[in-house]
């Protein structure tokens, strides 16, 4: 056994000892817990009680209005109720409209709005519920430094990475990231954080950092950054600060920023206030020019891990650990807030980027007569350069294809985070005129988006390439969770037309491969780190809520750091660094998000409901033409059924509204409150027919001209 693997031997002894030490603890803690949350707040007087009592009693206020609703109803269509024919009670129709509400209010707010629900043990309030009335008694600490995470935990996905740190009405912002909006949220690309608060505070920001050029830290740039201009320097690696410049860019109005490109080896101390200075620390992820934050502040340095992974042997710069543990020694972190991504992956990474490098160089071996397509997301410059030299040693030449692989190529010669061999790159209309064997593209698509050029290639819509037998199609990736079918049909499209495809974690299949490595640290890279760094106070960031936790865990019971100092916060909380370096949540400040399409126009809410609605049950339009004199149906109603009920199948149903129709306007509207009364009472009585019949409550809309 050499020196490197006794050592490491001995570590994850003495973690396995360490785990064992605190068994005991675990169990006990994780047995009062089950008491506290199923005891407490069912017993008499107990939280779930007092709730079910308060919902009793909001229900009996609502009924009394109800009944004055019914009378002025009756008032204003005098006599023109008509009997309905069908055998379904008003109350099951009204009880479908109420859990499809319920269903889609679910649906499209997943994200943090309002006081989330959060009992974890670590939540700063021993496992209690936040409550509005300790908020609006929340009074700030003058001396306390505020650290306020307006995204990136907690959320449905990874995503919308934010944070505000402020001392005495100086603040400071550290990243503007996007999330990804999944397929429950119909028509919305990507949300990025609500401003309301940060507009309000906007005179306060004296400078913003970004830890990295993910669209998870700075794609929100184009929506948050103009406000601030030129007076508020902008600070950031020279690839990060390349990659924000050109998402400005394709603003129709660039804005004029104080672009400032930091070297973090050089260790400089940058001065951002009166009281608030940062360090950028280089470390190692997924993309060039990627750093951690220490932000100096009265109370003590802070450190934002930013996202990273641990690497042996990297093709990158070897991370500077040695500063970071150098702060932790000399000055002590008074707070550490870490990435949670990778948490619930146990060990360490188990290989390099260069083995991904040898990997795809046997792709080119094995398959070498013919075209080879790699897929890998854009931002991986390493794994790109990886391609260029083993094509480059093979005489083959390599092209890019879709518009961010162009791009942030572009942007990292530019910021000379790739070393590109001579005459290698091509462009896609050149490089197709030679022959097969000669040929590697480099494209997006890995994740199975729709509209990447992977799938283009595969349906024939892409302009230059149409995959065929001979092409062997590399997946350099790991299926980000929720895409594994999107993946799946791509893959099968490419199988189909015949073509070999070689897919990370399926070594099986080819006998070839690693083909990726993760941009994030597992579960024994997080005890090492967070044990090297010993900071005085924890507070896990960038995940879901069950990593945020399992990040929490983690720093107690294998760390050791005490649980009154970690806190498992949500976006919005007021996080208090105390001046004797204790740290307590105070308040929250409003959060919420904006809802983006793929076009970056805003898409509301309400129009994310109504398309949740209508995708399920599809919407109605009932058309009248009454006189203005007689207050009867001058022609037969139109109806228009949209993503409903098909109608030339539909004629007794049809047959049955049109009665309907016709027997309700047959006395006279005089005033508007008349119409709006009819109107009300139509939608009202057509859902109920329509429910009656199908079983559904489609969105109806009766439209009423008068002639
Ligand atoms: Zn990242
Ligand atoms: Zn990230």
């Amino acid at each position: 056994m050499n020196d490197k693997s006794k050592a490491e031997a001995e570590r994850r002894a003495k973690l396995l000892k360490m785990r064992a030490e605190r068994l005991p603890d675990i169990k006990k803690q994780f047995e009062e817990n089950q008491k506290r949350n199923f005891n407490a707040n069912f017993a008499p007087g107990g939280k779930d009680e007092k709730l079910v009592a308060k919902k009793k009693a909001a229900a009996k206020k609502a009924k009394a209005p109800a009944k004055k609703a019914a009378a002025s109803k009756t008032a204003a269509a005098k006599g023109s109720d008509v009997k309905l024919l069908v055998n379904t009670r008003k109350g099951e129709m009204v009880h479908h409209q109420r859990m499809l509400s319920a269903d889609v209010n679910a649906q499209a707010t997943q994200h943090i709005i309002g006081i989330p629900v959060n009992k974890s043990r670590y939540n700063g309030f021993k496992g209690a519920q936040l409550t509005v009335n300790q908020i609006r008694a929340a009074r700030p600490d003058k001396d306390a430094v505020r650290i306020i995470p307006i995204g990136g935990l907690g959320e449905f996905g990874i995503g919308k990475n934010m944070t505000a740190i402020e001392y005495q009405g100086e603040m400071i912002l550290i990243d503007m990231g996007t999330l990804f909006a999944n397929a429950d949220y119909p028509g919305v690309n990507y949300m990025v954080p609500d401003s309301k608060w940060l507009d309000d505070n906007r005179d306060k920001v004296k400078a913003i950092l970004f830890t990295h050029a993910h669209l998870d830290h700075i794609g929100a740039c184009r929506h948050l950054l103009p406000f601030y201009g030129p007076n508020v320097p902008v600070y950031g690696t020279a690839f990060t600060i390349g990659m924000i410049k050109k998402q400005m860019s394709e603003l129709a109005d660039v804005p004029d920023m104080n672009y400032q490109i930091i070297n973090p080896l050089e260790h400089k101390e940058i001065k951002l206030s009166q009281h608030l200075s940062a360090e950028f620390v280089h470390m190692l992820h997924s993309i060039p020019g990627n750093t951690s934050i220490v932000v100096r502040t009265p109370n003590g340095p802070i450190l934002l891990s930013g996202d990273w992974r641990f690497e042996t042997n990297p093709m990158d710069t070897p991370a500077d650990y040695d500063r970071l543990r150098e702060i932790a020694d000399k000055e002590g972190f008074a707070l550490m807030l870490n990435e949670s991504t990778n948490i619930d992956v146990p060990g360490t990474h188990p290989h390099s980027e260069y083995d991904v490098g040898d990997n795809i160089g046997k792709v080119m071996d094995n398959y070498a007569t013919g075209r080879i397509i790699i897929s890998c997301f854009s931002s991986q410059v390493k794994r790109i350069e990886c391609v260029l030299r083993e094509a480059a040693e093979r005489g083959r030449k390599v092209a890019f294809a879709g518009f961010s692989m162009i791009n942030n190529v572009e942007v990292a010669l530019r910021a000379k985070s790739i070393k590109v061999p001579k005459d290698v790159i091509m462009k896609m209309e050149d490089i197709v005129k030679l022959p097969d064997e000669k040929i590697t593209i480099v494209c997006t698509g890995s994740q199975g988006e729709m509209n990447a050029v992977l799938n283009r290639m595969v349906t024939g819509a892409h302009r230059h390439i149409k995959v065929k037998a001979t092409d062997t199609i590399v997946f350099c990736s790991s299926p980000i969770p929720g895409n594994e079918p999107k993946i799946m049909g791509t893959v099968d499209g490419l199988l189909r037309e015949g073509a070999q495809v070689i897919q990370h974690n399926k070594t099986h299949l080819t006998n070839i491969g690693p083909l990726h490595l993760s941009g994030h640290a597992y579960y024994e890279d997080h005890v090492k780190f967070v044990t090297d760094l010993h900071p005085k106070n924890y507070m896990p960031y960038h995940g879901e809520f069950y990593m945020l936790e399992h990040n929490a865990e983690m720093a107690e019971n294998v760390v050791g750091i005490p649980r009154d100092r970690i806190l498992v916060a949500d976006d919005g909380d007021i996080v208090e660094l105390l001046p004797n370096q204790t740290i307590r949540k105070n308040g929250r400040i409003p959060v919420g998000n904006k809802l983006y399409d793929d076009a970056d126009q805003q898409v509301n809410e309400a129009v994310v409901k109504d398309r949740i609605h209508i995708s399920r049950e599809g919407i109605f339009v009932v058309i009248l033409t009454i006189s203005k004199k007689t207050g009867r149906l001058i022609k037969t109603p139109d109806i228009v059924s949209r993503a409903f009920i098909y109608l030339d199948n539909s004629e007794e149903l049809i047959g049955k509204i049109r009665h309907y129709l016709r027997a309700k306007t047959d006395h006279t509207i005089a005033s508007d409150a008349d119409v709006k009364a009819l109107k009300d009472e139509i939608k009202e009585d057509v859902t109920h027919i329509l429910y009656d019949a199908t079983g559904h409550t489609p969105i109806v809309i009766p439209v009423i001209n008068k002639v």
